[in-house]
């Protein structure tokens, strides 16, 4: 085996009780109309842990009155941007209490660690709802400059009704990197969680009822893609989509909203990124980010740090560290607090992982370590390093979303920038070293949203988020985060009425 494991990989941790599984629509959970559920999938065992409704086109119809009437009537919208923020603080500090369990769902649903989901991703889901809430008194509009004859100012408000459609890899992150600029901009919505991870998602409706958030203000719709997805996408009653998920889909949802209301629409999309390490970087630090960048979250993240370009002062010393490192890395149940990695999210994901890796083998990359799955049962997949990959292969040009590492030798700063900028995808890139001018010139050249120098996945609340290419467009965090859930109205009147 390529990685250290524990053993058996025998799960350390009964499933709890699943206290929510049918769909959230104007503040109460009901079956879908169809009476239909579907089973989501413990990727630990591939068990099934509960039976969850299946909501279609009918329920996001009922889910969408829900939210209208509660933007064009209810309070939401109409309360001060403080008051909303308060009840948003509130929903926060209930999430800090559930860490524990919402952690467990989505270590259960998604197979992510449990450690690192309680301690790092469901605060830092609290925390930007909290980011989001202090923004939510501070919305603003402009005084215009006019002509001498008129004078104007600028209103921002809320967009409207929101169809928020969000992915498996990570369902808390997501879940509220998407409804907290929503909710403070004062729109009402309607989520649909990916249909392998919808635990958590009903679990954040029961907390946002909890802390006060009116009926019809946030309604989830458990489902599948091609049924609930594109019935949202699609709606001609949903005022804005935000979709994070792949290229293609985002292809399929910009087209239903052309086709439909001609809703805008925000995409996060694939990546496939560069981390450029030159010849002055630190070794030791070096090798730790590259093998981070590709296997937290067991490389189910939009921004792994896939393509790995070294330079050929240090490459050979790099690769041999690199595997060292690599062979230690614990793969097991993620519950276990010394496991780096879990399961891969589904028996889809985890095929196609390992047929890229059968690709990579064939078109004549070295297989340095790993490359196989690991345990009798569930997803597990060792963390798999390839060399000698020509830009041009497969396994360097599509997005795996696996511990999947192609590993290339580079001689210039000019050959690292043009062969970073050769893919389709724009979303991330790392680079590593300590000469300023060519963290200034690579930083300015490469094409993606996001440019991290001396780090990887730097993420903040307060740090725009989104993709150049076909990794998407609109930003989710930041200030351009909410400015998504804002429309700009101008307001226009004579400075004289001709009357006096
Ligand atoms: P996916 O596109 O298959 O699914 C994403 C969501 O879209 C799910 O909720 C799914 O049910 C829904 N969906 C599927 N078909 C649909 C349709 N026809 N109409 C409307 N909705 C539909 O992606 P995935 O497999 O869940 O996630 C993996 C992909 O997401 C990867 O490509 C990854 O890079 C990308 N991703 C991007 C980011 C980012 O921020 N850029 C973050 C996470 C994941």
């Amino acid at each position: 085996m390529g990685a250290e494991s524990n053993g058996s990989l025998k799960c350390l941790s009964e499933i709890p009780e699943i206290k929510f599984t049918k769909l959230f629509i104007n503040g109460k959970f009901v079956d879908s109309i169809s009476g239909k559920t579907f089973e989501t999938i413990d990727p630990r065992t591939g068990e099934v842990i509960a039976k969850i409704a299946e909501g279609d086109k009918e329920d996001v119809d009922l889910a969408v009155k829900a939210a209208r009437e509660a933007f064009d009537c209810g309070p939401w919208p109409r309360l001060p941007g403080s008051a909303r923020g308060k009840i948003m603080m509130k929903f926060a500090e209930l999430i800090d209490e559930n860490a524990e369990e919402l952690a467990t769902l989505d270590c259960i649903d998604a197979g992510k660690l449990f450690d690192w989901g309680k301690k790092v991703d469901i605060p830092g889901a609290a925390e930007t709802l909290r980011y989001f809430a202090g923004a939510a008194g501070k919305i603003h509009g402009e005084t215009l400059k006019m002509s001498s004859e008129h004078q104007g100012y600028t209103l921002r408000e809320p967009i409207g009704v929101v169809g928020h459609i969000i992915p498996w890899n990570f369902p808390s992150t997501m879940f509220l990197m998407k409804v907290s600029p929503a909710l403070a901009a004062g729109c009402t919505m309607v989520v649909k969680p990916a249909e392998q991870t919808p635990l958590s998602a009903l679990y954040y409706a029961h907390l946002a009822k909890l802390a006060g958030i009116p009926n019809g203000v946030i309604n989830v719709i458990t489902g599948f893609g091609p049924t609930a997805g594109a019935a949202i996408s699609s709606h001609m009653d949903i005022d804005k989509v935000s979709f994070t998920g792949s290229t293609e889909v985002g292809r399929l949802v910009m087209q239903a909203a052309a086709m439909s209301n001609l809703k805008p629409v925000s995409l996060e999309l694939g990546g496939k990124s560069p981390l450029i390490i030159f010849d002055d970087a630190n070794i030791d630090k070096a090798t730790d980010l590259a093998l981070l960048g590709i296997l937290f979250n067991k490389g189910e993240i939009c921004v792994a740090g896939s393509r790995v370009f070294v330079q050929e002062g240090i490459y050979d010393e790099f690769v041999k560290k690199l595997t060292e490192k690599a062979k230690t890395w614990v793969v097991g149940d993620p519950f276990d607090p010394k496991v780096r990695q879990g399961p891969q999210v589904d028996k889809k994901q985890f095929d196609r992982i390992l047929t890229y890796i059968e690709h990579g083998k064939r078109e004549g990359a070295t297989l340095l370590t790993g490359g196989k799955p690991c345990g009798h049962k569930g997803y597990y997949i060792e963390p798999t390093i390839f060399t000698d990959v020509k830009d041009d292969m497969v396994i360097a040009k599509e997005e795996i979303f696996g511990p999947v590492m192609s590993l290339m030798k580079f001689k210039t700063v000019e050959e690292a920038i043009k062969r970073a900028n050769a893919t389709k995808y724009g979303l991330a890139a790392g680079i590593l070293t300590d000469n300023l001018n060519i963290a200034n010139t690579v930083s300015r050249s490469i094409r993606a949203g996001v440019i991290w120098i001396n780090c990887y996945f730097a993420f903040d609340n307060d740090c725009p988020f989104g993709g150049y290419k076909s990794s998407g467009f609109g930003r989710d965090l930041g200030k351009q985060g909410l400015d998504q859930y804002l429309q700009v109205k101008a307001v226009v009147t004579p400075t004289f009425d001709g009357k006096s």
